[in-house]
């Protein structure tokens, strides 16, 4: 979501007659759009603001705003650890920067915004010119969350559960689909929540796949929590929907699903696992993991890994649990670093090994691949297959957008190389 927000943010200051620049020391202005999940995340924001006051020493001092979840978390907070912020603004505000630039550039005064008026942000953000062509482009269709995992820093960031307008979000996407846009990924902190008006997801989702130039589409992320029937059946129904899913479960043990809040069970999340495979037998499954969240032993972590062989993820984001200022779970005694080291390094052997086993089933398959771009190597070019999973071919006459039956030769953990079929 940062990513879209980023390139909404890039459209924004065009308004007002500012670019993106690649050199560093070379900017009137700085937006760092900034990610407030995990601590290191945290820290390496006022890390790198340190760099850019090095850089700029000897020369005008650039406009340094602020964005995203650690503007919002620190609020204030963060002019005291750096007088070099000029402007703070959260993810729900940045909408108002050009005006906010425009009258810091007047009054030389230091301005926050972390308002969290979601439904005014997205009205000012329908006006944009979207001028960049993607072949798979995001589109935030919902924000924030209501759950309350107690680990978790949403629900204080990005604010409560909010729906787009469908109607505005399939202007967005045909908006899109004019300058070649091909897949839709649907985002949202719990994007299957999702429900304007009693449009759901799986009534969006079929809204979307009725436009004719969009071959693929995808959604993220999901509590297990927020499926319906239809929803569910949707990937037998509607071959527009990939069968991929990032599906995040963080723990196997209901004990520390319970201490997390996340109000479903280990049988809970295996039965909803079921339940795809039932409607779409290929479906395959990328999850998160939290490992050594407070209160966890060595038999939680054991029901974990066993989760997790029980599943066979294609593809997962594992850390160790990072306490978050101001949640609950940040209160909770933790677990020692050398005890969740350990661990953590199981459970990623584990999900690598399930990766690299699923990429090499592919090798001498065909797979169904939706070219991106070509890669720094003029000869080569990048696609994902259904699953997601990168593909690279080399061949001078694939076109960005096309969708190519590739006959897979080699795999790694995270590529497919192949030629065409
Ligand atoms: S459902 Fe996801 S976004 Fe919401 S509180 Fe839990 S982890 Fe955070």
């Amino acid at each position: 979501m940062n990513e879209y927000d980023s390139n909404k943010i890039v459209e924004l200051m065009e308004t007002i007659s500012f670019q993106r620049i690649d050199k560093i020391d070379e900017a009137d202005c700085f937006i760092f759009n900034t990610c407030h999940i995990r601590q290191k995340a945290t820290q390496k924001v006022y890390s790198d603001i340190g760099k850019i006051k090095k850089i700029y020493k000897n020369k005008k001092k650039p406009i340094f705003i602020l964005a995203g979840c650690v503007a919002q978390a620190e609020s204030t907070l963060v002019f005291e650890k750096s007088d070099y912020v000029d402007i703070v603004v959260g993810p729900q505000a940045y909408h108002k920067l050009p005006n906010l630039i425009k009258k810091y550039l007047q009054k030389k005064m230091k301005f926050i915004d972390t308002n969290l008026n979601v439904d005014e942000k997205f009205d000012v953000l329908k006006n944009l010119v979207n001028k960049k062509s993607s072949i798979s482009s995001f589109v935030t269709i919902q924000e924030g969350c209501d759950k309350f995992c107690k680990f978790c820093v949403v629900p204080y960031t990005r604010g409560p559960e909010f729906s787009r307008d469908h109607s505005k979000v399939i202007d967005e996407i045909i908006a899109l689909v004019d300058k070649g846009t091909k897949e839709i990924i649907l985002l949202g902190q719990n994007v299957s929540s999702y429900n304007y008006n009693g449009t759901t997801l799986a009534k969006l989702i079929k809204k979307i796949a009725k436009i004719n130039s969009i071959e693929r589409i995808r959604f993220t992320t999901s509590h297990p929590n927020d499926f319906d029937k239809e929803l569910i059946a949707l990937f037998g129904e509607e071959p527009k929907l990939m069968p991929q899913l990032h599906l995040p479960v963080q723990s196997g043990s209901d004990k520390i699903l319970k201490l997390m809040n996340r109000n479903h069970t280990k049988s809970d999340y295996l039965k909803l696992i079921d339940d795809f495979r039932k409607y779409r037998h290929d479906i395959q499954f990328s999850s998160d993991f939290i490992v050594g969240y407070p209160g966890e032993t060595e038999k939680d972590h054991l029901d974990t890994i066993n989760l997790i062989n029980e599943v066979n993820f294609t593809m997962s984001y594992s850390f160790i649990y990072s306490r978050r200022p101001g949640t609950p779970a940040s209160e909770y005694k933790t677990i020692p670093k050398i005890v969740t080291e350990k661990r953590l390094q199981q459970l990623q052997g584990l999900l690598f090994k399930q990766q690299i086993d699923f990429n090499q089933s592919m090798i001498n398959n065909e797979n169904i691949v939706l070219f991106e771009n070509k890669t720094q190597n003029d000869e080569q070019f990048f696609g994902r297959n259904q699953y997601m999973v990168p593909v690279f071919i080399k061949n001078k006459s694939i076109k960005a957008g096309e969708i190519k039956k590739i006959f897979i030769e080699n795999a790694n953990r995270n590529n497919l190389f192949g030629k065409i079929a």
